[in-house]
């Protein structure tokens, strides 16, 4: 008892440190945990000897085990993610909308009263529409939420025997992570929260937003050339702009500007990110407290962005699938520890017959329930 009140006080702070590191302890908090999550044995994980797995031996594990409900929200009996509870970040992300829909109109206008060649046209407006469905899968696409179930990986148990724990939401605080206030959530490597977004940018979906910005980008480079190339080039009838569309181009052309430099200015933020290792809340942080050189992040894989499920998959909105989920996002739960521990016993009796997957090789998606 004295271990649990001792972890009770530990959280609650905004963010503290607790020691994790007696068996008891861990147990006493599975125990309690795990009852939010479903019924579940911890003695039975925890008493598991415990292998890592070796390289080539992995599973997509994704289920957390929660009930789901038709129901919007960032909460985490929420059965689809979104947040409504930020009227400006609602009102930004609507104009997002609206300002790539006005250009895709303008463009199809030009097309129509023969400005330019149709090709072009519809080349566009693929790329406007590759943007919003990136946007509306930012929105929509939880983060990396931490659920209340959510305890140390094995790995990092191991590592150190000290958590820290969010003092909001009363979880495991994985390492990377922050509390975001206006998601009231702590979010898995949470880069910041987007108000174009209305949403945070976080490991779960961060290849979305990556990809928002590579089609905004694109389109506004787009746009601008073509703009460019008929107000320097363009001497004939032919290709001139109707009178009319040319009141639609003239501030489209300033959006467009404005479009180019600031997602220019997020692609450098977001890949420095990357190759650093050090998202944009950590790096503000590190800055004010001037001690960016003593940072020991690694850079962040690209597998770990956009998945392992092949090169075809990353110019699409599609979730990424990772080989290992629970590394990924920094916490794991016991429902898939004991997976874990499953998927290895099973690979070490050499049987073949692991559930739904294969060993090695090619990735595969195992969502049995324990
Ligand atoms: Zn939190
Ligand atoms: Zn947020």
């Amino acid at each position: 008892m004295a271990n649990s009140k001792q972890y009770d006080n530990a959280s609650s702070s905004s963010s503290t440190t607790t020691n994790t590191s007696s068996r008891p302890l861990l147990r006493t908090c599975l125990d309690s945990l795990c009852n939010l999550c479903g019924p579940i044995d911890s003695t039975e994980y925890l008493d598991a000897p415990f292998r890592p797995r070796n390289s080539g031996e992995y599973y997509i594990d994704t289920h957390n085990d929660e009930s789901w409900s038709f129901s919007f929200g960032t909460g985490e009996e929420r059965g689809i993610w979104m947040n409504s509870g930020d009227q400006a970040g609602s009102i930004m992300a609507t104009l997002v909308w609206l300002l790539m829909s006005y250009s895709a109109v303008t463009v199809t206008l030009l097309t129509v009263t023969k400005g330019l060649p149709p090709i072009l046209g519809m080349i566009y407006t693929y790329l406007c529409a590759m943007a919003l469905a990136c946007h509306a899968k930012t929105s929509l696409t939880d983060p990396g939420s931490v659920p209340r179930c959510a305890v140390p990986m094995e790995e990092q148990r191991r590592e150190s025997p000290s958590h820290s724990m969010c003092g909001q939401c009363q979880t495991f605080k994985p390492p990377m992570s922050h509390h975001c206030r206006i998601c009231n959530r702590c979010v898995s490597r949470m880069d910041h929260h987007c108000p174009w977004m209305n949403n945070c940018v976080g490991a779960a979906n961060l290849k979305h937003f990556i990809l928002f910005l590579i089609y905004t980008w694109t389109c506004a480079a787009y746009s601008l050339t073509l703009f460019g190339w008929n107000y320097f080039f363009c001497a004939s009838d032919n290709c001139m702009f109707n009178k009319l569309v040319i009141h639609l181009v003239r501030p489209m052309t300033f959006l467009c500007i404005g479009a180019f430099l600031f997602t220019s200015s997020m692609l450098m933020n977001v890949t420095y990110g990357i190759m650093t290792g050090i998202g944009t809340i950590d790096r503000l942080k590190k800055k004010a407290t001037n001690t960016m050189s003593q940072s020991d992040e690694e850079p962040i894989a690209l597998k770990d962005v956009f998945g392992i499920a092949g090169l075809h998959t990353w110019p699409f909105p599609i979730d990424p699938l990772f080989d290992d989920y629970d590394r990924v996002m920094g916490y794991s739960t016991p429902q898939r520890l004991l997976r874990e521990q499953q998927f290895i016993e099973r690979a070490n009796s050499g049987s073949g017959g692991l559930p739904g997957g294969e060993r090695g090789g090619s990735s595969s998606r195992w969502s049995d329930h324990v």
